[in-house]
């Protein structure tokens, strides 16, 4: 087979990934680690444990010996303390906790820039102000930061995509000067690169591992930046619509665009600007009236080239950011028919229609024309769903190369080295 040129891991919600990817993009394997409990994939050790199994259940099926490079996507905005040695002081703070220090946010409230994504009552920022005055820290990393590190990083290292949310100038390209204000000490935070960009050579702890020396460190990514490049979107114009619990539209754009009353924000992504809006809307409000089993069931009755035209906005409670800001938005689920498909119906209509008001609000922020979308999540697999998309975007649907973020975090270790080294 294909030798592996290039690693990615994932630190996800669930569990820990590895993928290799051959020289041309293609994945050759993956191995997972699911975490053994919830609290479990809160500790750190558990993650470090993780990507061992990993690694060493890829390297038992595959030859690390012509690997180029290797990177790690990490959950957005979850925090680690270090002290002097590295170690980590305490659990981590996940991506959804809130900063237990109201004040806290009060004061990024208080110095932040008002468009900041380090905003807001989940703010990174505020989190990594809180673990900053644990006794004893040294550095406050991202989650993929101090997987770097374990692999033998020698100095804490983050990418300009974990950055964002705790703060960092994509303009100015540094740690701004208002993060003093709101009472973070700039020289706890790392040195920042551009994603994907190459690091350093591989150190004892990745040889250790079996990556060969050569092997290079690069600048890894979100999970969220990473599941978008799985998919194999990567033009200017690139679409890719997660139909999972929650709708979320994202979109490759030769500009940000940055819209904070919608929850918009953009990454910087090799040569293009990844913005998306997660809308409340989804799966979940379906699953809350039928089982996945039940859905598969009427999926074959489905006419969607005949529309209910009952015009539903659905969700679990009122409130919406995206694509219309309003924390008072109603839910629309009525009148619910006597025929269950027809209710099913219905409610994907709704669905689609915000996914193409998604698109339309984007382009309107100043994004560009969609050309093309791809789709990942539990709605992907529902072909009537899939047409009445398509009728209603009008624009080609392409099939996702990978639902997977560490195989996107593996292209960007390809991606990276193609445009830096
Ligand atoms: P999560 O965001 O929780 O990871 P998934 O990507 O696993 O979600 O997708 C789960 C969602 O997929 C469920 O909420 C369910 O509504 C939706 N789903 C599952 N099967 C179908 C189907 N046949 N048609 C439409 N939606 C479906």
């Amino acid at each position: 087979g294909k030798p592996a040129t290039a690693l990615g891991i994932d630190i996800g919600t669930s569990g820990v990934r590895a993928a290799a990817l051959a020289a041309d993009g293609t994945p050759l394997d993956m191995s997972a680690f699911p975490f053994p409990s919830a609290p479990a994939g809160r500790m750190p050790g558990m993650w470090w444990a993780g990507v061992q199994s990993c690694l060493a259940a890829l390297s038992a099926r595959l030859s690390f010996a012509a690997i180029e490079g290797v990177a790690v996507d990490g959950t957005s905005g979850t925090m680690v303390a270090l002290d002097a040695t590295g170690q980590p002081v305490g659990e981590a703070l996940m991506y959804n906790d809130p900063c237990p220090d109201p004040a806290i946010i009060e004061r990024i409230a208080a110095h932040a820039p008002a468009d900041s994504p380090a905003r807001g009552a989940t703010s990174a920022l505020a989190r990594a102000i809180h673990l900053s005055r644990r006794p004893g820290v040294r550095t406050v990393v991202h989650q993929a930061d101090w997987i770097l590190l374990k692999l033998g990083l020698a100095t804490a290292t983050s990418d300009e995509n974990n950055a964002l949310k705790t703060g960092y100038d994509l303009a100015t390209e540094r740690w701004p000067d208002w993060l003093e204000a709101c009472g973070m000490d700039i020289a706890l935070l790392p040195a920042v690169e551009r994603a994907g960009a190459l690091l350093a050579d591989i150190g004892p702890a990745g040889r250790a591992l079996g990556l060969p020396a050569g092997c290079r460190y690069h600048a890894g990514t979100t999970d969220g930046c990473a599941s978008f490049l799985a998919t194999g979107a990567s033009a200017i114009g690139d679409g890719v619509t997660a139909l999972g619990s929650t709708l979320v539209v994202k979109l490759a754009s030769a500009r940000p665009i940055d819209a904070a009353g919608y929850g918009i924000y953009s990454h910087r992504v090799l040569d293009f600007w990844l913005a998306g809006g997660a809308s409340n809307s989804g799966g979940a409000v379906i699953r809350s009236f039928f089982d996945d089993a039940q859905l598969k069931a009427m999926t074959p009755h489905l006419q969607p080239d005949v529309p209910t035209d009952l015009a539903y906005y659905p969700l679990a409670r009122p409130g919406e950011r995206f694509p219309v800001n309003d924390p008072a938005y109603p839910p629309r689920l009525e009148p619910r028919p006597a025929d269950d498909v027809v209710f099913f119906q219905a409610m994907l209509e709704g669905i689609t229609v915000i996914e193409k008001s998604g698109y339309d609000r984007l382009v309107e922020l100043g994004g560009p024309k969609v050309r093309s979308v791809r789709t990942v999540g539990g709605g992907a697999t529902n072909p009537a769903w899939t047409r009445m998309r398509e009728n209603a975007l009008g624009v080609p649907f392409l099939a996702a190369r990978s639902a997977e973020a560490a195989v996107g975090t593996a292209s960007l270790v390809l991606a990276g080295k193609a445009r830096w080294s």
